[in-house]
This record gives C-alpha cells, structure tokens and sequence, in this order.
C-alpha cells in the first residue's frame, strides 16, 4: 500500500502551524487550503456578538521560551508548537523552580510526550513539556519570556461552497484551531480538502456541497449565527475528525437520530465489511454539539476513527505524522465518498426517495379513478408509498417495512408520479 498521498503531505505540511481559535495559524492554514480549492474566508472583529457568545480578542505569539539557571534554554517554542499553552499572555521575568512549577504542564504517566492545554477564556499563561525533562529541573532562577499579545483582531472561519442542481445542502466540517497535533484536526482537514477536489470534479452534484473550516466551538457558534438562513437547507452533514489514526471507525448519529444521513452512513459501514460502531448522540466531542443544539437540531452526525479523547495519543504530542498514516487517511476519505454517494444517489434511482405532494391527510384516490377495483393501481402499495414518501424514506425501506415486494412499490410510485402525488426531492 503507498505509504504516502496528497492528504498526508498536506497534513505533514501544516503540522507545524501553532493554530488556535484565532490568529495567524488559522489564516495560514486557510490561505494552504485556498492552494487546493477556492475558500471564501469570513472574519468576525473580536466583541462581536455570536448567540451566546462573544468573539474573543486576537492571539498573537512571537516567542516563547524558558532559560534554566545555567542559562541554556531547555524549552522552545519555535521547537514544537505544543510547548505553549495556547493564549499565554506576555510574560518577561525570573521566576523561582517553586514560581515556575504551576505554569508546567505534562504527564508523569507519559514522560516522554508533550501535552496540549489552552486557556482561551481565563488570561494565565504555561509551558508544556515531557515529564522526564520536568524532573531535571533544579533549584535557582529561570528566565522565562512569552512575546505573546492578546488584543482586538479577528476571528477567521473558510468555506468551500459547491453549488448542485439544488440549493438544499451537505455541510462537511473540519475544526482547524489546534496547533501541532495530526489526528485532532489536521486529519479532518486534510480529509475535507480532498473531498472538496473530488466534489468540485463531479459536474452531477444533485446537491449543493459546503465545507466548512472553523476553529472549534466558537468558529462552529459564530458559522451558525451567521447563516440562519443556510440553515433550513442544511439536509445533512458530517463533523469529519480523528481519521487517520489507526483504530475502527465510529458514526455517531444526529441528535435527531434516524435523518438520512445516520441511516446512509451506518449503511454504508455495516455493508463495507469495515470495523466500526454506532454511537447515539451525545452532547461532547467536537461541533456536532453546535450543528445539534436543540435550536438547530441539523441532520449532522460526525464520523471518526477511536472517536473524541478515546485513545492515548489524543492531546499530546504523539499525535503527530507518524501517527496518522496516508493508509488510514485514504480509508477514511473512501469511506466518506461512499456515503455522499449514496446521499446523491438515493435521490435519483426509481427505488430512492419520493414525497409525497398531499401530505396533510390522504390524497383522494377515488377522485382520481385510482382507489380500489376501478383503478388499475396497487392500493395497498399506494398506500404505503404515499405514507412513507416524506423524503426521509427510501423505497427500499418502505418495502422492508412493509413487507411487500420491491417491484410493486416501484410500479406504485411510477403511476403516482404519473398523476403528479409524488415527486422526487
Ligand atoms: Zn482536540
């Protein structure tokens, strides 16, 4: 298997990238992406109002670094992006082995990775490094200066808009607010800009296709404020994160539960053979709690591989390249083609989905000569088409409920097509 593709040298090359919910990171990665496919950017000034929120002031980083007594610096910002706590505020002084110590993050448990914190919403600043270096420190003065500002600047989210024979839309999203970290956003990242080239290629798109690049939660907040009006169109979508790593795949459904797009996606991975597992919606993880909160309530479940926080790498600094395989990248981006494939063609082929065009009530067949002997139609089949052809049941799944053959649906559907009680969504 070709150990390397498009998606992984995209991901190795934004690796290094200090992202955070605002700032130059963010606006770095946007302008790679707009490399591969045009991305109309939006940027928010810090105060503005997004529902319950208020976007923050901008983070700036220049320069971090921490200087041992002996003068040598043992921790470098310009190293490893990680190092930092994200929205560190300027710092420039000595500080003592005891003054220093609650400003260091690692894990005793995992000496030799470096974790990841952030403090976006409280000022504090840190450093993050490997247990085993944390326990070389001795006593004595250290040097620690942090060229960092936190000021009015802007908040940055991209979008990929691809528009189909309709306006009714997919919304795939990738959070791109984390640093140095390969399977916690860059996968994601990575995924939804191959998909966006294949979508762009494919000149039958029944749907219109946004793909959306936000920092997480705020990004996500500040999206859905600004589009109410997107919203109503919105007919399914996937939160597309940790999908390079090595574990099985995990769907986890809309808050709705049971909208196409859950009912595709499990089909899709119970017929692919592929390891996996259903998981209900729940309100942690990554934006599918925005794109779900009970006033939108979207049709949009999140697909990853492990799932949020599950495995040991996740939040440190092995979750790095090597982690992420372009194997398992390529596997995850197949994955999700298949499933907007299936979105597509479900709404094309005679055994896909239909509404109905009486829907309040039942359409008067005896009026139309189509009820009972007089009509040459299959009233039972009728019947269970026109109850079910709300857009959200496929013709197949109607005969599964129903019992009845495939073939007398189909037959059913053609003639109310014909009589004009049934179109295609
Ligand atoms: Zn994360």
């Amino acid at each position: 298997m070709d150990d390397d593709n498009s998606m992984h040298r995209l991901l190795r090359e934004l690796y290094p990238l200090c992202r955070s919910i605002t700032g130059e990171g963010v606006r770095r990665t946007l302008k790679r992406i707009g490399e591969e496919i045009p991305v109309q950017w939006t940027e928010l000034e810090s105060g503005t109002r997004v529902l319950d929120w208020v976007i923050p002031d901008e983070w700036r980083i220049r320069e971090a670094w921490v200087e041992a007594p002996n003068g040598k610096r043992i921790i470098d910002f310009q190293e490893h992006s990680l190092h930092l706590v994200s929205y560190s505020e300027p710092v420039d002084g000595m500080f003592s082995l005891e003054e220093l110590q609650p400003h260091l993050h690692s894990l005793p448990e995992r000496p030799d990775w470096i974790p990841y914190r952030t403090s976006y919403y409280q000022r504090d600043w840190g450093f993050c490094l490997p247990h085993r270096l944390r326990e070389t420190l001795g006593a004595g003065r250290y040097r620690v200066r942090i060229d960092s500002e936190i000021s009015p600047g802007h908040l940055t989210y991209g979008e990929v808009i691809l528009p189909g024979e309709t306006t009714e839309e997919i919304l795939l999203s990738a959070h791109i607010c984390h640093p140095s970290l390969a399977n916690d956003n860059l996968s994601g990242i990575a995924i939804a800009v191959e998909l966006s080239k294949w979508l762009a290629k494919r000149k039958d798109r029944r749907f219109s296709y946004r793909i959306l690049f936000a920092p997480g939660t705020i990004g996500a907040i500040a999206w859905l404020s600004n589009n109410r009006s997107v919203l109503p169109l919105v007919r399914g979508g996937l939160v597309l994160n940790g999908l390079g790593g090595p574990h099985p795949w995990t769907y986890k459904q809309s808050r709705r539960g049971g909208a196409r797009i859950d009912k595709v996606s499990e089909r899709v991975l119970r017929e692919s053979g592929l390891s996996h597992r259903i998981e209900g919606f729940s309100p942690y993880g990554y934006d599918e709690r925005q794109f779900c909160s009970p006033g939108f309530d979207l049709p949009v479940g999140s697909l990853s591989r492990g799932g949020w926080g599950s495995y040991p790498e996740y939040h440190t600094s092995a979750d790095n390249p090597e982690f992420v395989t372009a194997k398992s990248l390529g596997e995850s981006a197949d994955l999700v083609r298949r499933i907007l494939e299936e979105m597509e063609r479900e709404r094309r082929t005679e055994d896909g989905l239909y509404v109905g065009t009486v829907l309040c009530g039942e359409p008067q067949l005896g009026r139309r000569g189509l009820y009972g002997a007089a009509g040459d139609l299959d009233t039972m089949a009728a019947l269970w088409v026109l109850n079910y052809s709300d857009g959200e049941h496929t013709l197949r799944e109607i005969a599964d409920r129903s019992g009845l053959a495939l073939s007398r649906l189909v037959q059913a559907a053609r003639r109310l097509m014909e009589r004009d009680l049934l179109t295609r969504p």
